[in-house]
């Protein structure tokens, strides 16, 4: 039978297994040996000389066994491996049979070491080959004790006063009974459990299998890495990305294997965060075609807790790249188009609506204010299309300045205030009664996203609510929380209200004017101020809008 890579490495696998467990057991006899002939009890038969040929023996045997198993595997042939693993078992059970001879033969007791072998067949070899192994230590067991009977080979006294029990049919018929009968019972059992560590193994290889397949029927990349950044697995689609089509490659990553614009992806894949990480775009190549490649690293925890692999995913978001650049060119040469006529109308409905060119009654100025309000509203939109094709091509410039939050806000409260006060809304200001430090901040910027929160607020509150807003700085960090009574996110939309457009469908009913482009760009602001941006909220009893911003190390308290 000629082996399979992985069948050569599993086999190498447990005779090293078997090497190492035959030296404890030659050390074990050594020290048993030694112990008894120095307490003066040992078997009469076991001379200095001939416990050394027992020891010596089988260290001689195992040290050559140990040259041959820690050759590369690839030196191994199929050959040299069936002689190593036969003779893993054969030595052994000649080597147990001379021991049992010299200390006593039917009257010695080491039998039971036997079961070394036994167990060494139990692990290497199919059913048939352990039946056939157990017969081989019952024939030499037997004939050791009828040779002896019949005075072929010379008896080895074990005790001093009984010399005569070899020579007992009754003895020997007895006795190579009961062991031939244990050495049957024994290799049953051997079968029994090479059977179920071999379905295990199949379960396993079925499992792996499936596993496999999925990962190389998948467009992602998928490699698997140890926490020495060796490589466990890499499916062919990451092998792609990589250009690498030597397997032999693939268990190591070196950047010196591969082109320099190959080399900040590696990095990423390499990379071992604190814990799981959403990756960013790599671009890999360079002129005309650029591919981009997201890497996200998700850790393999083990039951303690500690990380014990890396699974990377790698996907090619080229395409969405393509079609987020032509979306934002789109976006943004229209809004340009658009803005200027828009902001021209602008003031023609303030002019006609102030009777700069003529008298209007006052139907006619409703209409005209309404259609100024509705021009201001598509001049907002627009602009905050431009923002966010700016911000998303990160051509956005951030500003910073060390400055008081408090400020800010009690500045956004008071231009608030008129809409409040059309709804009868009162805002409450809770400030701590000491002075908060300064933080980093665009104060631009950061004041049209806090303004946008509290404008929110006001815009789906009830008449006649409170709308409270709390500055407070826990640790490290500027906590502002603003809260309001009004219709609340249902449950089922929380998850998606900072995406761009969207409206939940409560507020779309109640405010017919909206873009849903506002929480978009408040989150991004906060985040390019290092600051988290969350909610909580009860559908119809009010909403609380979070942002903690970072207060440099130098004001920590
Ligand atoms: P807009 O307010 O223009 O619709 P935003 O991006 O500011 O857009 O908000 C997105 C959506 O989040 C809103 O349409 C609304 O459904 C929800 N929302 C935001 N703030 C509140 C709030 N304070 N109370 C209830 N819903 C809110």
């Amino acid at each position: 039978m000629s082996f399979t890579e992985e069948q050569k490495i599993k086999r190498i696998h447990a005779i090293k297994g078997i090497i190492l467990s035959r030296w404890f057991l030659i050390l074990g006899l050594a020290l048993v040996g030694v112990v008894q002939r120095i307490a003066g009890v040992g078997v009469s038969s076991l001379t200095v000389m001939r416990l050394m040929v027992l020891v010596i023996l089988p260290m001689l045997y195992n040290i050559s066994f140990s040259f041959y198993i820690h050759r590369s595997p690839q030196k191994l042939r199929d050959r040299t491996l069936h002689l190593l693993s036969f003779s893993q078992v054969l030595v052994d059970q000649l080597m147990v049979t001379a021991l049992i001879y010299y200390t006593g033969g039917i009257e010695s007791i080491n039998f039971f070491i036997y079961f070394f072998p036994l167990l060494s067949a139990t692990i290497l070899f199919s059913e048939i080959e352990i039946v056939m192994l157990s017969l081989v230590t019952m024939t030499m067991y037997i004939g050791l004790i009828v040779f002896e009977f019949q005075g072929f080979i010379a008896h080895y006294a074990r005790y001093h006063h009984d010399p005569h029990l070899y020579q007992n049919i009754e003895a020997t018929v007895l006795n190579t009974m009961t062991i031939a009968l244990s050495f049957m019972v024994l290799s049953i059992l051997a079968i029994f459990v090479n059977r179920i560590i071999r379905d295990r193994e199949l379960q396993i290889t079925i499992e792996r299998d499936k596993v496999r397949s999925i990962l190389n029927s998948l467009e992602d990349g998928i490699i698997m890495m140890d926490t020495q950044q060796h490589i466990l697995s890499m499916n062919p689609p990451a092998m792609y990305m990589l250009q690498l089509y030597d397997d032999a490659l693939k268990s190591e990553l070196h950047k010196k294997n591969f082109a320099k614009k190959f080399h900040s992806l590696i990095d990423a894949i390499l990379d071992q965060p604190q814990a799981k990480r959403l990756g960013h775009d790599i671009a890999v190549g360079g002129g005309d075609i650029v591919t981009y490649i997201q890497v996200d690293s998700i850790p393999i925890y083990n039951l303690s807790g500690s990380i014990l692999s890396w699974v990377k995913v790698l996907r090619d978001v080229t395409r969405e790249k393509e079609l987020d650049q032509m979306k934002s060119d789109f976006i943004s040469v229209a809004a340009h188009q658009l803005r200027t006529p828009l902001s021209s109308l602008k003031w023609f409905f303030q002019i006609m609506s102030d009777g700069d060119i003529g008298p209007v009654n006052a139907k006619q100025k409703e209409l005209l204010d309404q259609a100024f309000a509705k021009n201001n509203q598509v001049i907002e939109i627009i602009n905050n299309l431009l923002d966010i094709s700016e911000m998303e091509e990160g051509r956005t410039e951030y500003q910073f300045i060390e400055d008081h939050v408090v400020d800010l806000v009690e500045d956004v409260v008071k231009s608030a205030a008129v809409d409040a006060e059309r709804k009868k809304i009162h805002i409450e200001l809770n400030t701590p009664a000491e002075l908060l430090p300064p933080i980093e901040m665009d104060k631009q910027k950061l004041r049209m996203a806090i303004q946008n929160l509290v404008d929110n607020a006001v815009k789906y509150s009830p008449n006649d609510s409170t709308i409270s807003i709390r500055i407070h700085q826990p640790d490290g960090q500027q906590l502002i929380a603003i809260t309001d009574q009004g219709i609340g996110i249902p449950k089922k939309e929380q998850a998606k209200i900072f995406t761009k457009f969207y409206r939940a469908t409560n507020a779309k009913q109640q405010e017919s004017s909206g873009s849903g482009l506002g929480l978009y760009i408040v989150r991004h602001i906060i985040q390019k101020h290092r600051g988290r941006i969350w909610f909580e909220s009860e559908p119809r009893r009010g909403t609380t809008f979070y942002i903690s911003l970072p207060v440099s190390k130098k004001y920590h308290r």
